[in-house]
C-alpha cells in the first residue's frame, strides 16, 4: 500500500479545516499530522468580545486536540527550518518528511517596528492583550482613546472599526461616553479599501453614528509612551489618554528563511489551487500573498484580505486537491474568492459584508443593513467553530447552509 503523509504547518484557522478535510477524505494508512505550537485554541474574533468583558477566555479557548478529528497526530513544536530540496520539516520536537506540505503558519505581530509603540499601546489583537485591555478600559474614568493601525496588511480589515465601535460602545455602556472621544487612525484611505469606495462611505457612517472620530491617511511613525502622543508622517500628532494599536503584522520568520516568501514577505500562491512555486507546498490563510483584480495600492494590486473566513475556505480546497492528488484523480476544486464578515456595531448589532473578491472587474461586495441577526450569526458561528468536530458538521453547518439559502447568500464554511 502506497502511504502519503501529509504534514500541515500550524494549528490555526486554516491548519484545523484543512487537517479534519484530509482525515476525513483520505484512508486511514495515510498519515495526516499538524505541528502547532500552542495547546491551547482561540478563536480571534471573539477577542473583541473579550476586550468588553462580554466573553471570559474560557468561553472562547478549547484544548486544539478537541477541535481535531481522531486519526490527526499532533505534534506541539515550533518549527525551525522547511527544507524544500528534501521535503523535510525541522521542529523543536523531532524532524519530519513530508509527501505533501500545507504551510498555514498565519501572520505574526510586530509591535517593535514602531518606536515607543510596545511601551504605550494595548492590543485586541492577541488573547492575553484583550485580556489586559479589558482590565484597563473596566478602570477608564475618562479622555481620548486612540485605535491606531499601526501598519498594513492585517487581519481582518473589519477588526479596527469593530474595536472602535466596541470601545466607545463599552464607555456608553459605563456612562462614560460624554467623558470619552474614542478615535481611529489608519494609513488607508478609507475604511477596508479592498471592498470599494461605496462600502467605505458605509462604514464611515456607521462609525460616526457610534461616536468614532474617524482619521485615514494618518500612518504613525512613533509614539512617545512619556507624553502619550502619537506622531504621524505628515500629520499633526495627537495627545491620548489611551492607546490600542492593531501592530504591524509579518510572515514567520521561519518562511523567509526557507524561501518560500516573495519581496513583501508573504507567500505567493496561485489564487485558485493555493499551489506554492515549489512542488507539492501549498500555503493557505494569513501567511499567503494573493492579488485581486481592480483595486490598487501605490500601482501595486491589493492583496486578498487576511480573514479566517478564506483561510478555512482555502483549507477546503487545498484538502480536496491533495486528497485527489494521494488517490491518483485529477482535481477541478477551485477557491473562488467568496467570502463574508460580520461587522459587529456595539448594542448586539452587527452588519454583514459578503462578496466575490474576485469578480472583474474588481471586487463586488455588499452591506447588508445592521441588525441584530448578523451580531447572533457571529455567536452562532463562534459556538459552532469551538464544538467538536463531529458535533460540528452535523449539527450547526446545515443550520448556516440553511441560513445562506434564506438570505441568499454564499455558505463559505
Ligand atoms: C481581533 C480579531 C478579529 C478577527 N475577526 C475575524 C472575523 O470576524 N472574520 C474573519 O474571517 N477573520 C477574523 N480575524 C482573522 C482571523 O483570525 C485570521 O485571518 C485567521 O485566524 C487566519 O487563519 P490562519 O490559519 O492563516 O492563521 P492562524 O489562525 O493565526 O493560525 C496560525 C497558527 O500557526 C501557529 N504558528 C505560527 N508560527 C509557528 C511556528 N513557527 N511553529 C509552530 N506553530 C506556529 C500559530 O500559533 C497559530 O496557531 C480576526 C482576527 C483578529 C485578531
Amino acid at each position: 500500500m502506497n502511504s502519503k503523509t501529509i504534514v500541515i504547518l500550524g494549528g490555526g484557522v486554516g491548519g484545523i479545516v484543512a487537517a479534519n478535510e484530509l482525515r476525513a477524505r483520505l484512508p486511514r494508512h495515510n498519515r495526516v499530522v499538524v505541528v502547532e505550537r500552542n495547546t491551547l485554541h482561540s478563536f480571534a474574533p471573539s477577542y473583541l468580545w473579550l476586550m468588553t468583558g462580554d466573553r471570559r477566555p474560557d468561553q472562547i479557548t478549547r484544548d486544539l486536540r478537541s477541535l481535531l478529528r481522531p486519526g490527526i497526530d499532533l505534534i506541539q513544536a515550533e518549527v525551525k527550518q522547511i527544507d524544500i530540496a528534501s521535503r523535510h520539516v525541522e521542529t523543536s520536537l523531532k524532524s519530519l518528511d513530508y509527501d505533501y506540505l500545507v504551510v498555514a503558519l498565519g501572520a505574526d505581530l510586530a509591535p517593535e517596528v514602531i518606536p515607543g509603540l510596545v511601551e504605550s499601546a494595548h492590543t485586541f489583537y492577541s488573547l492575553d492583550g484583550s485580556i489586559k485591555l479589558r482590565e484597563a478600559l473596566r478602570s477608564f474614568t475618562g479622555g481620548s482613546i486612540a485605535v491606531v493601525v499601526a501598519g498594513t496588511p492585517y487581519k481582518c480589515p473589519g477588526a479596527p472599526h469593530e474595536g472602535a465601535m466596541l470601545i466607545a460602545n463599552s464607555m456608553k455602556r459605563r456612562g462614560l461616553d460624554k467623558a470619552t472621544e474614542v478615535h481611529l487612525f489608519t494609513p488607508e484611505p478609507q475604511p477596508l479599501p479592498v471592498a470599494g469606495p461605496e462600502l467605505g462611505e458605509l462604514v464611515r457612517g456607521l462609525l460616526i453614528s457610534k461616536g468614532v472620530h474617524f482619521h485615514p491617511l494618518h500612518r504613525i511613525k512613533m509614539v512617545s509612551p512619556q507624553a502619550k502622543e502619537l506622531q504621524f508622517e505628515n500629520r499633526e500628532s495627537f495627545r491620548f489618554d489611551m492607546m490600542v494599536s492593531i501592530p504591524p503584522h509579518r510572515a514567520p520568520a521561519v518562511l523567509q528563511s526557507s524561501g518560500l516568501t516573495n519581496e513583501a514577505g508573504w507567500v505567493p500562491v496561485d489564487r485558485n489551487t493555493l499551489a506554492t512555486r515549489h512542488e507539492n507546498i501549498f500555503a493557505i490563510g494569513d501567511v499567503t500573498a494573493v492579488s485581486i483584480p481592480g483595486r490598487w495600492k501605490a500601482d501595486v494590486p491589493m492583496m486578498l484580505p487576511k480573514a479566517g473566513v478564506f483561510a478555512h475556505a482555502q483549507a477546503h480546497t487545498v484538502a480536496k486537491i491533495i486528497a485527489a492528488a494521494v488517490e491518483g484523480r485529477d482535481s477541478r476544486d477551485a477557491f473562488c474568492g467568496g467570502g463574508y464578515c460580520m461587522l459587529e456595531a456595539g448594542e448586539d448589532l452587527a452588519g454583514f459584508a459578503h462578496g466575490d473578491f474576485f469578480a472583474e472587474p474588481a471586487p463586488r461586495i455588499e452591506l447588508k443593513r445592521v441588525g441584530k441577526t448578523w451580531h447572533l450569526g457571529k455567536v452562532l458561528f463562534e459556538k459552532w467553530w469551538l464544538m467538536p468536530p463531529g458535533l460540528r458538521r452535523t449539527l450547526l453547518q446545515n443550520t448556516i447552509r440553511l441560513g445562506a439559502k434564506v438570505y441568499g447568500i454564499p455558505a463559505v464554511i
